[in-house]
């Protein structure tokens, strides 16, 4: 601590897709910027996640905090997140003043916006916003509050797409699951989160200049952030989850007895589950395919498809379920036909070091923006299946802008994605030409992105400014 140039307290919302970008950061404050990193990890009770540690932050996992006295039982992942946070507040505030050393920053993540009050009351001089995700998603959540003043009813119901200044317009079909009932608590949450973003002293994102090119030069000319935010906003990404420990265990065995870039991995992020139909189809269009793979699998939910969220852990029942069959859900046979080529995972896997894995070609993938960095950052491109939070705008981007990813004709609004389509995506991502054309892009993308983070990058020099105004301020303030 004595040699660090400033503290930085960094809070991380529930949730490994929340804690992972957040722990990212603290590396690079630390490691590159001489910080000093404390980083509250906030959890739910009930919540099985599993832990993470990094040896430049000191990582603190607070007490569980229970909700059930604010939160309906079956209230989504958006309102658990923001009204866990807003528990969380005063044990945060004891922790923070109980500290020998006075932070110089306090950082929040997209649901941590509630605590930015206790840079102020604490005399923590600075205090940012790390969204850990893109630029479109940002630019909608910060107009979502004039949104909701403007459309009546209901925003997938609306005809024509939502004009964002400055950023692409946003399809009604295309819009963050938040805004799909506005009745919903989680929804007020999020304009809740629009509004007070702007009390941050700037705003970082896990992207970066190269990647979000169009959309960033125009929310600058239209002066997105001036107009709605004033605030600054900085591009710091790609920062992705780089596991320190080197990867071992049957299924590298097996890795690395494949074929360079031949096998496609399956994962749906740590909350996502299937319906039993759409579990059957993906085990059928991955044998049809005939390609390799390593396959996550998550018992089957007749509910909500970010389900596994907080409990991605226990909710692979040791691949048991209700009956002593190991994978009783998945089509009969199906273990043993594909014996050869495929390898089935209960719940959880060491995912980044799977993609980093040179065998692996292709990831079918729900979108959600850590898995979609590691992916890019890792040369692999994706089969986008979003299916929760801004999954679907990020398969936009990496469909339609960025050309990295395949994705289905269409999710019907019930029913499944067929076995044919996803063995042609499968085959389009690993074994057909244009599978040639993707990977080709998505090597680009993944250098554009290294370029971005190192030393005097667009990414690095984002960063660097931040960790100059904080210094300043400190210094200025005594
Ligand atoms: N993850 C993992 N193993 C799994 C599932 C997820 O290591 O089996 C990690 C994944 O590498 C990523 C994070 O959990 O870092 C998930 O974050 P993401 O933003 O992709 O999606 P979310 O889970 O928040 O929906």
């Amino acid at each position: 601590m004595e040699t660090s140039r400033a503290h930085a307290v960094l809070l991380s919302s529930p949730g490994m897709g929340h804690l992972v970008p957040i722990l990212e950061l603290g590396n690079r404050l630390a490691l590159h910027h001489k910080f000093a990193v404390t980083i509250f990890n906030v959890t739910k009770s009930g919540q099985t996640t599993p832990a993470l540690n990094s040896p430049h932050c000191h990582v603190i996992d607070l007490p569980p905090i229970s909700v059930s006295h604010v939160a309906p039982p079956d209230a989504a992942m958006v309102t658990i997140c923001a009204v866990t946070m807003r528990e969380a507040k005063s044990v945060i505030s004891s922790a923070i003043s109980g500290m020998k050393v006075k932070p110089s920053v306090l950082v929040v993540d997209l649901f941590g916006t509630d605590c930015l009050c206790l840079a102020e009351e604490l005399g923590i001089p600075s205090k940012y916003i790390y969204i850990a995700t893109n630029a479109l998603f940002t630019s909608l959540v910060l107009y979502l509050p004039t949104l909701d003043k403007l459309i009546k009813g209901e925003y997938v119901d609306q005809t024509s797409d939502f004009q964002i200044p400055g950023s692409r317009p946003v399809r009604p079909d295309e819009v963050i699951d938040p805004m799909r009932d506005r009745s919903n608590q989680q929804y007020h949450e999020m304009v809740r989160v629009g509004l007070q973003m702007p009390i941050a002293d700037g705003i970082l994102l896990n992207t970066w200049e190269e990647a979000e090119s169009s959309r960033l030069k125009s929310m600058r000319d239209e002066n997105l952030i001036g107009r709605f935010a004033k605030k600054p906003i900085y591009l710091v990404g790609p920062l992705t989850w780089d596991p320190a420990v080197s990867s071992s265990g049957p299924i590298f065995e097996w890795l690395d007895k494949q074929p360079a870039e031949s096998v496609i991995f399956v994962s749906f992020g740590s909350g996502g589950k299937l319906s039993y139909e759409q579990t059957t189809e993906v085990a059928w269009g991955l044998e049809l395919s005939q390609q390799r793979f390593i396959w996550v699998v998550r018992p089957p939910t007749s509910g909500s498809a970010e389900s596994a969220y907080f409990s991605p852990v226990e909710s692979n029942d040791n691949g048991k379920g209700k009956s002593d069959e190991p994978f009783y859900f998945l089509p009969k046979g199906f273990l043993a036909r594909t014996r050869d080529v495929g390898q089935v995972l209960p719940g959880w896997a060491p995912q980044m070091e799977i993609l980093k894995h040179p065998s692996v070609g292709g990831f079918l993938s729900h979108c959600g923006w850590n898995s979609t960095l590691e992916s890019v950052t890792n040369a692999v491109p994706m089969i986008a299946w979003p299916l929760y939070a801004e999954q679907k705008i990020n398969s936009t981007i990496l469909t339609e802008e960025l050309g990295v990813a395949v994705r289905p004709r269409e999710f019907p609004a019930k029913g499944v994605v067929g076995r044919e389509e996803i063995e042609v995506m499968v085959r389009k991502i690993l074994a057909d030409k244009e599978a040639f054309a993707i990977r080709d892009r998505v090597k680009k993308l993944k250098e554009s992105g290294e370029r971005a983070l190192s030393f005097g990058g667009t990414s690095y020099n984002a960063l660097s400014q931040v960790a100059e105004k904080v210094l300043s301020l400190q210094e200025s303030t005594g």
